[in-house]
C-alpha cells in the first residue's frame, strides 16, 4: 500500500501555505460544546463533555475553508477515491478525510477499508409494498459486520496519535451492546492498543461477545444491563489514562456521519426523499444529519431527506419524547427485546437526534417484536440478510407505507446496521418457531427425510408444485 499518496492530493489553494507533509492541515478542526457554550479543544485533548454545562461536544470543522473548493470540485474529488488503493483514501471514511479529521497524519490512520457498502435495490421488497425505489444502505458489510466500523476507525486513529504525541492514554474502553466492543477492539488490535470492554451479561448475542474475546480484549461482562455499563465506564474513565470510545465521544460521529455522504454519492449526488434507521444510544441518527448537513452548507446538495428514527417497543424513550413534542427527555429502563444492539433507556445523543429529527421534518415510528421479526423475514426472503435492528427499520418503513405516509413515488433508502450473521441465535429462533411474542409467518424450517430417493422427488414435486 502507497503510505503517501501523489496523485490525490488536492492541489494547494491559490495563496495557501503548502505543506508538503500533510497538505490537508490548513483545513482546521475542533471540539466545541453541541449547545454552543464558548471554547475551542484540541481534538487530541482528552475531554468527552463541555466543562461549561456538561453537554455533549461535536467535530466542528472550518466550513468557510472548506467552502474555497467548490461543491463540484468536491465531488470530483470524492469520486476520484473510491476503489482508491493509496492508503488511507480508498477507505469510505478516509476517501472525506478531509470532512472528517484533516489534520491526523495518514501514518496514525488505523483502518480496514470500512465504509462504500452496497446501496442494494431492494426491487422485489419493494414490489411488496408498493414502493418501486426503495433501496437498503448494507452497513453491516464491514469489517465486524457493523456500522461501528465507521465511527472506530476515527476514533482509534486519533487515539493511536494521541499515544504517539506522548499523552497520558494507555487505553481505550467502552460500554456495548455488542457492536461497538467488537468494532473497538478489533481496530485496537490492529493498532496494538489495549481494549478493555464491558458488556451487559448474557444480553449480547454470542457473535458478538466472541469477537472481541478473539481479538484479545479485556472482557468485562457486568452483571446489569447496557445504561449500567455506561455510568461504569464513564466512572472509570474519569482517569485519563483510559480513554472513552463510546458515541458520547464525538470522534465516533465523524466517521459515522460519512454513511450520509456515500448515500448521496451512491445516487450520482441525488437526495432520497426518506432515510429510515434504527436508533439506540442515538449516535448514528445524529451522524447522519450531520454529514447531510455538511453537505448542504458546502452545496452539494440543496435539499435534506426526511429521517425516520425507528425503535422497538421494547425500548422507546426516543418514541416517548416524540410524542410528547420533545418537551422533555424521556427515560426507561429498556426491556428484553430481540433488537438488542438498540436496547438502550437513556440515550446519550438524545439532543443531537432531537436536532436530526426537528430540521429535516422527520419523525420516529415504534414497532413490535412480531413486527421487526416477520419485516426481516420477508426482507430475507428477498436475498437479504436482515439483523433485527434492520428488521425493525423496515417494519417502521412497512408501517409508514400503509398509512401513506411515505407515498409510492418516493425514493427510501433503509439503512441496515448489522450484518445478519451476527444474529444467528434470532434467525434460528424465528424459524423454528421459538421466538417470545413472535408469530413466525415466514418460518422455512428444513424437511427432514430418509435417504430415499422416491420419497426426496415426491417431496420436491409437492413443495415446487411441480
Ligand atoms: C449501535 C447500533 C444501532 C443503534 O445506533 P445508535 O447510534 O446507538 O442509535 C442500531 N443497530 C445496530 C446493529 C447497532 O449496532
Amino acid at each position: 500500500m502507497v503510505k503517501y499518496p501523489h496523485n490525490l492530493i488536492i492541489p494547494a489553494l491559490p495563496g495557501a501555505p503548502v505543506s508538503p507533509v500533510n497538505p490537508m492541515s490548513d483545513y482546521k478542526v475542533h471540539f466545541r460544546c453541541f449547545r454552543g457554550c464558548p471554547g475551542e479543544y484540541s481534538i487530541y485533548q482528552v475531554i468527552y463533555t463541555c466543562p461549561t454545562c456538561g453537554g455533549l461536544l461535536e467535530v466542528a470543522h472550518d466550513v468557510e475553508a472548506l467552502r474555497q473548493r467548490s461543491a463540484d470540485e468536491w465531488k470530483a474529488l470524492l469520486d476520484s477515491r473510491i476503489g482508491a488503493t493509496q492508503w488511507p483514501y480508498g477507505s469510505g471514511v478516509w476517501g472525506k478525510k478531509e470532512w472528517v479529521i484533516p489534520t491526523i497524519d495518514n501514518d496514525n490512520i488505523v483502518s480496514m477499508y470500512e465504509g462504500n457498502s452496497n446501496l442494494f435495490w431492494a426491487e422485489r421488497l419493494g414490489k411488496q409494498i408498493d414502493l418501486p425505489d426503495l433501496w437498503v444502505k448494507l452497513c453491516g458489510n464491514s469489517h465486524t459486520g457493523s456500522f461501528k466500523d465507521l465511527g472506530m476507525t476515527v476514533l482509534v486513529s486519533v487515539v493511536k496519535q494521541m499515544m504517539q504525541d506522548g499523552t497520558s492514554v494507555r487505553a481505550v474502553a467502552c460500554a456495548s451492546t455488542g457492536d461497538t466492543s467488537a468494532a473497538l477492539a478489533a481496530y485496537a488490535a490492529a493498532a496494538g492498543i489495549p481494549a478493555v470492554i464491558f458488556l451487559p451479561q448474557g444480553k449480547v448475542s454470542p457473535a458478538q461477545l466472541i469477537q472481541p474475546i478473539a481479538n484479545g480484549a479485556h472482557v468485562l461482562a457486568l452483571d446489569t444491563d447496557f445504561d449500567g455499563c455506561m455510568e461504569i465506564v464513564k466512572e472509570v474513565t474519569q482517569d485519563d489514562s483510559l480513554y472513552l470510545a463510546n458515541s458520547m465521544n464525538s470522534l465516533r460521529v465523524e466517521g459515522q456521519k460519512t454513511v450520509a455522504v456515500e448515500i448521496v454519492q451512491q445516487f450520482d449526488w441525488e437526495v432520497p426523499d426518506w432515510i429510515v434507521i434504527p436508533v439506540g444510544n442515538l449516535g448514528n441518527i445524529s451522524a447522519l444529519y450531520k454529514g447531510l448537513k455538511l453537505m448542504q452548507e458546502l452545496g452539494l446538495i440543496d435539499k435534506l431527506p426526511r429521517l425516520v428514527a425507528a425503535q422497538v417497543e421494547k425500548a422507546n424513550p426516543f418514541y416517548l419524547s416524540y410524542r410528547n413534542g420533545f418537551a422533555e427527555k424521556a427515560t426507561i429502563q429498556a426491556s428484553k427485546t430481540l433488537a438488542s444492539a438498540i436496547q438502550i433507556g437513556n440515550p446519550v445523543s438524545y439532543e443531537k437526534a432531537v436536532q436530526a429529527v426537528q430540521e429535516t421534518n422527520g419523525l420516529v415510528e415504534q414497532v413490535t417484536e412480531d413486527e421487526l421479526a416477520n419485516a426481516a423475514a420477508i426482507a430475507d426472503n428477498t436475498g437479504m440478510y436482515t439483523c433485527p435492528h434492520t428488521g425493525a427499520a423496515l417494519a417502521a418503513l412497512f408501517n409508514l407505507r400503509q398509512r401513506g405516509v411515505i407515498q409510492r413515488d418516493e425514493r427510501v433508502v433503509v439503512v441496515s446496521t448489522a450484518h445478519g450473521l451476527k444474529f444467528t441465535p434470532f434467525k434460528v429462533g424465528y424459524h423454528e418457531g421459538t421466538l417470545d411474542e413472535v408469530e413466525s409467518r415466514f418460518a422455512n424450517p428444513p424437511v427432514y427425510l430418509p435417504a430415499d430417493a422416491g420419497v426426496v422427488k415426491d417431496t420436491i414435486s409437492r413443495k415446487l408444485a411441480l
